[in-house]
């Protein structure tokens, strides 16, 4: 039988609706380039393959968090630009800026290092400024934003740094209508004013991360910043699901059933004995638990597609294994359980496990753990 041959859990990753998702994302912000955002692993999905699939989707530009990340696109082959954000003091920036990664600069203190990092390497730094205009969390408030143009500007009179662009980040652009957003591009637009008039030319000024991209066309700028979305997964319910927006849900994980077992009414399950069979039913054993990245708030809750019914995860779910009540039901050991998918074939979703779970649909799809292997079809 086919089904035992399949490993203990396994995340199916398709390329193809990645790819569809990019040119459909495309398609919302038609004027704006594309950076594919590939953090954390390609939230989940694999940073290297999703970044090369994005690319020949149409993608000129990658964006991860850290410098690490993006040395580790570069050490693949992959080209186009890549950009990283999140400032580390002491990081790899030499070799960030001999690899031509874009870096983000919010403050003068990461503006001082990179500039070293730029006189170390003989080359020139690519800094992009980011403008804290209202998310409270990096970027450079407004009020300092006037001695970090003047002092980027020294630098590039020096040779040592070039802007080639000044960005920020939404803070409530998933609550559709949120007064933060108008109130954000305000400020953001003061603050390219400024930096404009004060001689800086930038290649790019960006603000736009997938909800922005699906539903503010005047954050578009000249370049969008999507990650959830291209991924096929929607930014939160307020804003709708991947379906309205025409993206395809690139990850599935599945695994084959380990056991198939009798037990009679009045059974504890699993650590804690939070779920007792009300009647004599079958158990099905799903060999994946939270050390492969299933949540264990969605113990009692988490849904699971077995013989095209969904059954809910009974009781604890435990590191590596949880059971689910299949009412009588006896399919074979190694039959597969699909915790979630496309939903086109009756499956849940990631958005079905983050409502199980009490979180947000990223933090499914991106903790899925080290062991689980992907799959690329
Ligand atoms: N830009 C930055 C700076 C981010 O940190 C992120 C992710 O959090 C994104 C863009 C992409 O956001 P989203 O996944 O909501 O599209």
């Amino acid at each position: 039988m086919t089904d035992t041959a399949l490993p203990r859990v396994r995340a199916e990753i398709d390329l193809a609706a990645l790819r569809a998702n990019v040119r459909t994302l495309r398609a919302h912000a038609p004027t704006a380039a594309f950076m594919a955002v590939v953090k954390a692993d390609g939230y989940g999905h694999g940073m290297i393959p999703c970044a090369r699939a994005a690319l020949e989707a149409g993608a000129t530009w990658v964006g991860t968090a850290t410098p690490e990340e993006a040395l580790a696109l570069r050490a693949a082959g992959v080209g186009g630009r890549v950009m990283c954000w999140l400032w580390t003091p002491g990081g790899p920036w030499r070799e960030a800026v001999e690899a031509d990664v874009d870096v983000s600069v919010s403050g003068m203190w990461a503006l001082r290092e990179v500039t070293a990092a730029a006189r170390a390497a003989g080359r020139t730094a690519r800094v992009q400024l980011k403008a804290d205009t209202g998310l409270g969390r990096n970027g450079c408030m407004p009020e300092d934003w006037p001695e970090l143009i003047a002092a980027a500007l020294r630098a590039e009179a020096d040779g040592l740094v070039k802007v080639t662009g000044l960005w920020s980040h939404f803070a409530c652009a998933d609550e559709p209508g949120h007064p933060s957003i108008k109130s954000q591009l305000d400020v953001f637009r003061e603050m390219l004013a400024y930096a404009e008039g004060e001689g800086v030319r930038a290649e790019v000024r960006h603000i736009a991360n997938s909800p922005a991209t699906l539903t503010v066309p005047e954050a578009h700028f000249d370049l969008v910043r999507p990650g959830i979305a291209m991924y096929g997964v929607s930014p939160s319910p307020e804003i709708g699901t991947p379906q309205d927006f025409g993206l395809r849900p690139v990850m599935t994980v599945a695994a084959a059933l380990a056991s198939v077992k009798h037990a009679p009414a009045d059974h504890g399950v699993s650590y804690g004995h939070h779920y007792t069979t009300p009647v004599a039913t079958t158990l099905g054993l799903v060999p994946a638990g939270y050390g492969d990245g299933i949540p264990r708030h969605a113990s009692g809750s988490g849904p699971v597609l077995v013989s095209g019914k969904w059954r809910t995860a009974a009781g604890r779910i435990a590191m590596d294994q949880f059971v689910v009540d299949l009412g009588g039901d006896e399919p074979e050991v190694g039959a597969e359980a699909v915790l979630f998918g496309a939903g086109d074939r009756g499956e849940p979703t990631a958005e079905d496990w983050a409502r199980a779970a009490g979180t947000i649909a990223y933090e499914i799809v991106t903790r899925i753990g080290s062991r689980v292997p992907r799959v690329y079809v």
